[in-house]
C-alpha cells in the first residue's frame, strides 16, 4: 500500500461535473488500496475574483484580511470534493491549512511553508479516509490564515508529499504532460515521458506554466517524484525525476519562451567603476526585477552601452527610474523597446556537448532573425529577439534540435 498525493488545479474543479470527475479519479486510486491525500485549488477564475474584490474595496487593504478572503476559494472546493467522494462511497474528510496545521511564515499573501504537522492527517489516512486538503493555505504562528502566493497549491502538494513521505505527487491539470515546446505554436511538439528537476525548473521559470517554480524547487530538494498528467484523459503524463533516472539524456529537452520581457538600452554611459551599481540600485529600490544584462567593453575606455530586460509590468516604472536619474547616469540616449521575446533552449545534456549554442545561433541566422541579447547558464541558452519572429524561431529551433514529432 502506497501513499499518494494527488493535486487538482482550478480547471479540473471548475464546476460540479468536473468535481464529480475528480472524485471518480480519486476513487480509482483509493480502490487500488492506496492512502490518498488530495490537494485542491480554487475553481478556475475564483481566486482572481476574490483578489479583485479586495482591491475594489481598497487597493491598500490589510494583507491579513486579503488572505482571509482569497484563501476561501480552496475551502469551497475541498468541501465540495469531500461531499462528491462521500456520495460515491469513498470515506473523505476536508482539511483547511489551519486545521492540519500547515504552519507558514513570512509575509501575508506570499507566505512560505515552515512545517507541516502530519499527525492528525496521517491518523485519518490510517482510518482509510481520503484527506482533501485546501491548497494555497497556511497558518501563521499567530494562528491567522495565510496564503502561499499565486499558483501556490502546487507547492502545497509537493510539501505535503514530502512531509507524508508519499511515493508520488501527481499533479492533475488540463494538459496531458510537459511538452518539448508549446504545442499551440509548434504543432510538432512532443510530450516528454520524463524530464529532470533542473530542466523542469528552467522551463517553469522561463514561461512554461504547468507547474509553479517553487514547487519544482521543493520537489528537487526533497526528492519528491512528481508526475504531471491530465485530469480529463487517461495517460502516463510526464515524470519529473532526478537526472540519474534518465539514461538517454537529450542534449536539448525543451524550448521555452516568454513574451513578458521588455528591453532598455542606455547608450554611451560612462565606463567607470560604480556605474552598474548606480543604474541597478535605483531600479532595485523601485522593486524592478532585472533579468538579462549585457554591457559592452568600450574601445576608448570612456563610454559603453548597457542593455537590460525587465518584465512588461515593470517596464514603464523602469524607464521612469532611468529618466529620473539621467543626471547621475549621464547616458547620451535612452532606447526603450517592449517589442521583444525571450527564447530559451534547455537541456542537461548541454553540460557534456559542445556546439549547442552554435546550432541556436546558426538556425536563427538562417532565418534572418537578429539576436539582441544572449545569456547562458549550465543547462540553458536564452536569446532576446524581436517579438515578430517568435513563432518562426520556435519552429526552426524545434527542428534544428531534432525535437519534431515524427
Ligand atoms: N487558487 C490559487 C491561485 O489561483 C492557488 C492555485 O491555484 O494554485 O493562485
Ligand atoms: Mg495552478
Amino acid at each position: 500500500m502506497a501513499r499518494i498525493v494527488m493535486k487538482f488545479g482550478g480547471t479540473s474543479l471548475a464546476d460540479l461535473d468536473r468535481i464529480r470527475n475528480v472524485a471518480w479519479r480519486v476513487k480509482r486510486e483509493a480502490d487500488a488500496g492506496h492512502q490518498i491525500a488530495v490537494v485542491v485549488s480554487a475553481m478556475a477564475g475564483q481566486t482572481n475574483q476574490l483578489v479583485d474584490w479586495t482591491n475594489q474595496l481598497s487597493p491598500l487593504h490589510d494583507p491579513r484580511e486579503y488572505d482571509v478572503v482569497v484563501a476561501s476559494g480552496e475551502q469551497v472546493t475541498s468541501g465540495l470534493l469531500a461531499i462528491a467522494l462521500q456520495t460515491i462511497g469513498v470515506k473523505a474528510r476536508s482539511w483547511q491549512g489551519w486545521q492540519i496545521p500547515l504552519v507558514s511564515r513570512g509575509a501575508h499573501g506570499k507566505a512560505r511553508i515552515d512545517r507541516i504537522e502530519t499527525e492528525a492527517l496521517a491518523d485519518g489516512l490510517g482510518r482509510g479516509e481520503v484527506a482533501v486538503v485546501s491548497g494555497f493555505q497556511g497558518m501563521m504562528p499567530d494562528r491567522r490564515i495565510a496564503t502561499l502566493g499565486r499558483g501556490g497549491s502546487d507547492t502545497s502538494a509537493v510539501a505535503l508529499a514530502a512531509a507524508l513521505h508519499a511515493e508520488r505527487c501527481d499533479i492533475y491539470t488540463d494538459v496531458d504532460g510537459v511538452y518539448t515546446c508549446d504545442p499551440r505554436i509548434v504543432a510538432k511538439a512532443r510530450k516528454l515521458d520524463k524530464i529532470t528537476y533542473e530542466e523542469m525548473l528552467e522551463l517553469a521559470s522561463l514561461g512554461a506554466k504547468v507547474l509553479q517554480t517553487r514547487s519544482v524547487e521543493l520537489a528537487m530538494n526533497h526528492g519528491v517524484r512528481l508526475r504531471v498528467l491530465s485530469s480529463f484523459a487517461d495517460g502516463p503524463g510526464t515524470l519529473v525525476v532526478d537526472e540519474a533516472e534518465i539514461v538517454e539524456k537529450e542534449v536539448v529537452s525543451g524550448i521555452a519562451y516568454s513574451r513578458d520581457e521588455a528591453k532598455i538600452t542606455l547608450a554611451r554611459v560612462a565606463d567607470r567603476p560604480g556605474v552598474a551599481a548606480a543604474i541597478f540600485g535605483p531600479l532595485a529600490d523601485a522593486s524592478v526585477n532585472v533579468d538579462m544584462i549585457v554591457q559592452n567593453v568600450s574601445e576608448d575606455g570612456k563610454t559603453t552601452d548597457l542593455t537590460f530586460t525587465v518584465t512588461k509590468a515593470d517596464f514603464d516604472r523602469a524607464v521612469k527610474v532611468i529618466e529620473d536619474n539621467r543626471k547621475i547616469l549621464a547616458y547620451s540616449e535612452l532606447k526603450p523597446d517592449p517589442r521583444v521575446v525571450k527564447v530559451s533552449v534547455i537541456g542537461v545534456g548541454m553540460r557534456s556537448h559542445a556546439g549547442v549554442a552554435l546550432t541556436m545561433f546558426r538556425t536563427l541566422a538562417d532565418k534572418g532573425i537578429n539576436i539582441q541579447v544572449i545569456s547562458t547558464s549550465e543547462i540553458k541558452i536564452s536569446v532576446l529577439i524581436d517579438e515578430e519572429y517568435l513563432e518562426l524561431a520556435l519552429r526552426a529551433l524545434h527542428s534544428a534540435y531534432g525535437l519534431d514529432a515524427a
